[in-house]
């Protein structure tokens, strides 16, 4: 379908076909977050702009007032109102309290210090938030200047996120996502997306090594990757999580304050002047990228500096990034002259010292055609488009969007196929029988990430019959799982000593909105620790109810060998134990406490008899 459109000012005819099954790609940033897609006409990679046209960058801040605003609107509330505006949540994705705890001075928002083990919850007025959905903020706002400017609804999206990123961070990024209402088809690396933007490991049959070096506002990356035939693999990463432009723009103010003999004391505690003073140092240190001069001037302050001096300045900065560099080709056992590509990435790359140095220390020209700061989210759209179909040399993979498993004994989630797994895949588990002589099994199949199935999605049941009759636990029950690319799944129940099988076919996306998905995520993130405990409770009464049904068993088969006070004695400690899964305050501390007390009294007794069945059988007896 063509569309027209006309620019009123400037009375020129836009005519544009819409373009079918757009992927964007998302560079969600420390500091700065940009979208892009690839241009149909032209095949070329493009951040999107604001509706203005400007800033291609969305500052990655949100403000919480009357409204939520994310971007340059909710940059100025960082000084007045700090404790409703959260900027750098990237740091504190898949984190704990623990993980950040000696990091805390540096966010100037309330980080709740609750558990410490399970993650970070930031309180804004009197609301909390994860980092998931602040990060759901700011890809909501990317999300809407994609549809602004495509004219259409935008679903699909890559991420990225540091090579060093662990399987928690990752996870929550995509998490974000989908709150966002973004299908998160891929999380891709940011230094090989930011070698996709280059071309490099598109078609590239041989083997090549790559340097990326990522100079941010706030964070340090060198990744050393290897392309072989366009799969990318990470052979090292390092990098300083607190170094970047922020640190550069401090040594400028630092460099005014001595200049104008004004104590650095003084000028902390006057957080306005301290703004001023940091913004302006950013202007300086943008200007000095182009210009060998800075002049300027805050109140009597003066502002100027050369680009001898700054280069004076932030050497030791620089040199912190090289010895990280050469720290990563020795854990990739490699030198500098190996590296076959450099890349420069970040804003903070665009300082001509760093690009000198840079170069200098690998011995060759690095990539900087493209903007260094936009370089992550043009090749995160070239991922994108690999992914929409629009590049045949690339496989499409899917995956999982929700955990697959089964109800297990208590009413929980058994998982079999964790969420995001890639498709097709198969996954088994073996179970057991519960009682003796059991010929019928109930398997109920569920879907999500909640422990307790109840608070699942149920997608079918069906009961595996004729079963062999068999003592309680002999019976080898196997469960499996096949999902294939279209996400259709079988489950299959085999009792593998007599080969009794049985099998349903569900459709885990059937009638499962966007929405309803993002909430039992949110669901399963929210309960996590309510969940927690809910588990080990029905853990722990079925763990009573096994051990209440084996000692019955062990007191009838064994009524001569014991006495009287044993008998009695055993039955009040049952009585005493089953009370307390009855009870509807008991916790698992205290069923606990009554299974060991009941195991305490039985344990020598059942140690008695056991020597004596095995005396008789060394006889040759049957016992
Ligand atoms: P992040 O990846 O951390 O989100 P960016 O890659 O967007 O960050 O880099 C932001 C940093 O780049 C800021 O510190 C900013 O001041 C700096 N920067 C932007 N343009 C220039 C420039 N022309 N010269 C030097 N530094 C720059
Ligand atoms: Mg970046």
């Amino acid at each position: 379908m063509a569309k027209i459109s006309i620019n009123v000012k400037e009375g020129t005819l836009n005519t544009f076909k819409k373009p079918k099954n757009i992927i964007v790609g998302i560079d969600l940033g420390t500091t700065n977050s940009l979208v892009a897609y690839i241009e149909e006409s032209t095949g070329e990679a493009v951040a999107i702009t604001d509706a203005t046209g400007s800033s291609k960058l969305v500052p990655s801040i949100i403000h919480f007032g009357k409204q939520t605003i994310v971007g340059n609107k909710a940059k100025s509330y960082l000084l007045e109102q700090p404790e409703n505006t959260i900027y750098s949540v990237k740091r504190l994705m898949g984190k704990s309290y623990n993980d950040i705890e000696a990091k805390t001075a540096y966010f100037n928002y309330k980080i709740i210090d609750d558990n410490s083990e399970s993650l970070v919850k930031i309180k804004v007025g009197k609301q909390f938030f994860t980092p998931i959905e602040l990060s759901a903020h700011i890809l909501r706002a990317l999300k809407q200047r994609a549809e602004e400017a495509l004219q259409q609804p935008v679903t699909k999206a890559v991420i990225t996120v540091p090579a060093y990123f662990n399987d928690s961070q990752r996870q929550a990024t995509r998490d974000a996502g989908k709150l966002a209402g973004l299908e998160v088809l891929r999380i891709v690396n940011e230094p090989t997306a930011a070698s996709l933007a280059y071309g490099l490991g598109i078609g590239a049959a041989s083997e090549k090594l790559i340097a990326v070096y990522d100079l941010g506002g706030g964070t340090f990356d060198i990744s050393i990757l290897q392309i072989e035939n366009g799969v990318f693999e990470v052979l090292a990463t390092n990098g300083d999580t607190f170094l970047g432009g922020d640190d550069v723009d401090q040594a400028i103010v630092d460099y005014w304050l001595e200049k104008n003999n004004l104590a650095a004391e003084e000028v902390k505690n006057d957080q306005s002047l301290n703004q001023s003073l940091r913004l302006k140092a950013e202007t300086a240190k943008i200007a000095l990228s182009d210009a060998p001069n800075f002049s300027d001037a805050i109140g009597q302050i003066d502002c100027s500096i050369d680009r001898a001096s700054f280069e004076q300045l932030i050497q030791p900065l620089v040199q912190r990034t090289l010895k990280s560099c050469q720290q990563a080709l020795t854990d990739a056992e490699l030198t500098a002259a190996d590296i076959e590509e450099v890349v420069l990435v970040g804003g903070s790359t665009r300082i001509p010292l760093v690009q000198k140095s840079v170069e200098a220390f690998f011995g060759r020209k690095a990539h900087k055609q493209l903007d260094p700061d936009q370089v992550v989210a043009l090749g995160a759209a070239v991922q994108a488009d690999i992914l929409a179909g629009n590049n045949k040399d690339f496989l499409l993979l899917d995956v999982t969007p929700l955990s697959l498993g089964i109800e297990t004994m208590g009413g929980l989630m058994d998982v079999i196929i964790p969420r995001n797994s890639t498709l097709p895949v198969k996954a088994a588990r073996q179970y057991t029988t519960q009682v003796d002589g059991q010929a019928n099994m109930k398997i109920a199949v569920y879907q999500g990430e909640r422990d307790l199935v109840k608070d699942n999605r149920k997608l079918g049941e069906f009961h595996l019959k004729g079963i062999p009759a068999m003592p309680a636990n002999l019976p080898k029950v196997q469960i499996s799982f096949i999902i294939d690319a279209d996400g259709i799944t079988r489950v299959k129940a085999q009792e593998l000593r007599s080969g009794v099988a049985q099998s349903i076919e569900v459709t885990p996306q059937y009638g499962l909105t966007e929405a309803e998905m993002g909430k039992m995520l949110l669901d399963s993130i929210q309960f996590a620790e309510q969940d927690r405990s809910a588990r080990a409770l029905q853990e722990a009464i079925v763990e009573a109810e096994q051990i209440v049904a084996t000692t019955e068993k062990f007191i009838s088969q064994n009524q001569t060998h014991l006495s009287k006070t044993e008998i009695t004695q055993t039955q009040a400690l049952i009585n005493t134990l089953k009370a307390t899964l009855t009870n509807q305050s008991s916790d698992k501390d205290l069923i606990h406490q009554h299974i060991e007390q009941l195991n305490e009294y039985t344990r020598p007794f059942a140690e008695r008899i056991m020597d004596v069945a095995i005396a008789k059988a060394m006889k040759g007896k049957k016992v």
